[in-house]
């Protein structure tokens, strides 16, 4: 399990998607079975993964139906009428993937 803390742009460096990723698999966690997105409202209009962390969350996850859970938060709670659950095949169709 990691716990994932997103503010700003995705320009400004790594995604905390990737860095919580990073952490798991550093602490042997080598598969993600499901991975949840919660940024502040005030911040960021939608809570999707940026492409580069889409394909890092394609890279890792058990399968493509690997379920990505969204949710807005404000004031440190979360808005559950934001919650949205998309497989990784929804969000990511056409993933990039090396030659075997
Ligand atoms: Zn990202």
């Amino acid at each position: 399990m990691a716990v994932m803390l997103k503010a700003g742009s995705p320009d400004w460096g790594v995604c905390a998607e990737r860095c919580a990723i990073d952490h798991a698999v550093l602490h042997g966690n080598r598969k993600i079975l499901e991975i949840a997105v919660v940024t502040e409202a005030e911040t960021l209009s939608n809570s999707k993964p940026c492409g580069a962390c889409l394909q890092y969350i394609y890279d890792f996850s058990k399968d493509s139906e690997t379920e990505i859970i969204m949710a807005q938060a404000r004031n440190g709670k979360i808005m559950f009428k934001t919650v949205e659950v998309r497989s990784i095949r929804e969000l990511l169709p056409y993933p990039y993937r090396k030659r075997e």
